[in-house]
């Protein structure tokens, strides 16, 4: 029985008429060649973000069941219009929400996790030599709600696709030709790589490279899906996330990452005060905020941490509920600040690491609010307005640079 191989298009790669139809074709050609393949597809490039702006005109916080029924509706109109497009061409193809193929995922509204993919009605469909053509993002809880994974969450039911259907490769299609050392669109000096490991991606989205969801690398290696990410304006052979051996670099750093957008919150009377600092992660964790980097300093007793801008000022109305109580100090914060992230092979001494790094920004006038080890990453926090400079710089000193 031929192999099958799950193909998975991006928002800018099905983001028009003319890409839906270029995408329909190269489908066609390859299932004229005798290839089985499931599509996994994004919303049209654009429409996921004005789905959650139509959002906030009616309730800047709607609740997350509700976001997740209104923001799964740009998948299904993809899909449809794909689907049109390869019947057209004389192929027949089944467009399918996350709720009909079964993909079965928690009740965690806005970041869900995939507990199951039901496959019988996919191998029937492919059987009868029809092209499923799936909804990503989306899934269907057990009380029959629908529940998304998260933006960029396509990658990940693509995976999850895959590794169900035990597939010969899961290509991620988008609109770079690969995973480069880091964002092309911020260095053109950023380098292609044919292959790099699962830790060192893993990483790399977790800290921002937009190009794989962290989950669907998690998804990829825990299940062994080979995954590669190629691109769908160009023929290539784009990277294959490597199973076997460690990246080799020249200077130990494989890529920068960055996140753009986020904030910094600093609480002083948090420190040493223990029913304050239980009862400030307490709060955050059930408005389901994610903290990001977290730094204490004993002198004000101040807790910082970062997160998505876009929480500030729901996380500082929290707070505000417990000064009062837990005797908190001053609060302040900061945003239009980003994360860079550089990613290491194997295990660096993080001490001389950070001195490096922070050396290298000093000397450009770049001001480092937060920094952050961790095993094979070390973060640092700057203003959002330095991020194309510091970028770059660093890329060039750790001999990232194509030659
Ligand atoms: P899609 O819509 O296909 O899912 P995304 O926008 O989610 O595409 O991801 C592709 C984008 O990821 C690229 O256009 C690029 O700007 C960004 N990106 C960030 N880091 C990297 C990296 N290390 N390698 C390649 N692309 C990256
Ligand atoms: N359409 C969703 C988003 O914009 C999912 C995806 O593209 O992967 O986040
Ligand atoms: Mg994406």
């Amino acid at each position: 029985m031929t192999k099958i191989n799950v193909k998975k298009f991006g928002g800018t790669s099905v983001g028009s008429f003319e890409r839906i139809e270029a995408v329909a074709d190269a489908i066609a050609r390859a299932h004229h060649e005798g290839e089985r393949q499931v599509l996994v597809l994004s919303a049209m490039a654009g429409e996921t973000n004005r789905l959650y702006a139509m959002a906030a005109n009616i309730d800047p916080v709607a609740s997350a069941r509700e976001l997740d029924m209104l923001v799964t509706a740009g998948e299904q109109v993809s899909i449809a219009l794909m689907a049109m497009a390869l019947e057209r061409r004389g192929i027949k193809a089944r467009s399918l929400l996350g709720s009909q193929v079964k993909i079965r995922t928690n009740n965690q509204f806005g970041r869900a996790s995939i507990e199951l993919v039901e496959t019988n009605g996919l191998i029937g469909l492919l059987d009868a030599g029809v092209v499923p053509v799936i909804a990503g993002f989306q899934g269907v809880d057990g009380e029959g709600n629908i529940t998304t994974l998260g933006r960029g969450g396509s990658d990940t039911t693509a995976v999850a696709v895959a590794a169900a259907l035990n597939a010969a490769e899961c290509q991620i299609f988008t609109d770079v030709c690969g995973v480069f050392t880091t964002d092309p669109n911020i260095d053109p000096n950023a380098q292609k790589l044919d292959s790099i490991s699962f830790e060192a991606m893993y990483e790399m989205a977790r800290q921002g490279a937009k190009v794989l969801h962290p989950d669907s690398v998690a998804c990829a290696r825990r299940h062994g899906v080979v995954l590669r990410v190629l691109s769908s304006f160009e023929p290539g052979s784009g990277t294959l996330i490597r199973f076997d051996e460690p990246d080799h670099t020249v200077s130990g750093i494989v890529g920068i990452a960055v996140s753009r957008g986020q904030g910094l919150v600093s609480v002083s009377g948090v420190v040493d005060n223990p029913p304050a600092e239980v009862a400030l992660f307490k709060t955050l964790a059930d408005a389901c905020v994610d903290t990001d980097l977290v730094a204490q300093q004993p002198s004000e007793r101040m807790l910082s941490f970062s997160l998505a801008q876009a929480e500030v000022n729901k996380v500082l109305a929290l707070i505000d509920t417990l000064t009062g109580a837990h005797a908190l100090g001053a609060v302040n914060y900061e945003t239009e600040l980003a994360k860079v992230s550089l990613i290491s092979t194997g295990k660096p001494v993080m001490a001389e690491l950070a001195a490096r790094v922070t050396e290298l920004l000093a000397a450009q006038n770049i001001r480092v609010r937060l920094v952050s080890t961790a095993e094979i990453k070390l973060s640092v926090m700057i203003d959002e307005k330095d991020l194309q400079q510091a970028v770059r710089s660093l890329h060039r000193a750790f001999n990232l640079n194509k030659v």
